[in-house]
């Protein structure tokens, strides 16, 4: 078992509707030692490919991401959800669904921010149907910039979008992958650790 599964299994909380709270060590309060493993671990993954910037979708990747783009020494920019639909063409826009507020949100990058000649590393805390990761893609693609691959902390496994994701054929790599989870007993299951 790796550094965050055991953090999972000793901090996170199972709710119900299949979510997975991590809010006492990942995203609300964060452990600072925890993001910089997290962060070195992205770069020994990801570390030949180039990476120019480190994208990923506010408010909850902003955390690991600005580990990963430290290690990288590279900058991070978080795509941003939009309050308006008076968008001015300076930005690229995809639409995203969200998983835990159940409702739709525009998000936003600067054009000034992304260039064909990018290579992007995307991370995000998680993936479930995959809609945040599909919006980051669209975005960083609609720049003519190359997807290098896609950084993960927890994929929940027996949701759709790491199976997606995968048939588009991105380099994905989850750091966690959630098998199953019971909220009635609070049990998480891991899919075999892939760090050694
Ligand atoms: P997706 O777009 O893949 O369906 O969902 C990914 C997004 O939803 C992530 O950015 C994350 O913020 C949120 N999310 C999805 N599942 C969970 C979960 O089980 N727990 C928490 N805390 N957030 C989740």
């Amino acid at each position: 078992m790796n550094f965050l599964e055991e953090r999972i299994l000793k901090d996170g909380i199972v709710k119900q509707g299949n979510v997975l709270k991590v809010d006492s060590f990942l995203n609300h309060q964060m452990d600072i030692e925890l993001m910089d493993m997290i962060g070195k671990e992205f770069y020994r993954r990801f570390k030949d490919g180039g990476v120019t910037k480190v994208l990923t979708i506010e408010a909850s990747g902003i955390g690991i991401a600005c580990s990963v783009a430290r290690e990288f020494g590279v900058p991070m920019i978080f795509a941003k959800k939009a309050k308006s639909i008076n968008l001015d063409g300076e930005m690229y826009v995809a639409e995203v669904e969200s998983f835990t507020h159940q409702n739709k949100n525009n998000v936003i990058v600067s054009k000034k921010f992304l260039s064909p000649t990018d290579r992007v590393l995307i991370i995000d805390d998680f993936l479930a149907n995959g809609c945040a990761l599909q919006g980051l893609i669209s975005i960083a693609e609609s720049s003519g910039a190359t997807v290098v691959g896609l950084g993960i902390a927890i994929e929940k496994g027996f949701q759709i979008g790491g199976k997606i994701i995968r048939n588009l054929g991105y380099h994905l790599e989850s750091l966690a992958i959630i098998e199953s989870m019971d909220a009635e007993n609070g049990t998480v299951q891991f899919k075999q650790s892939a760090l050694v």
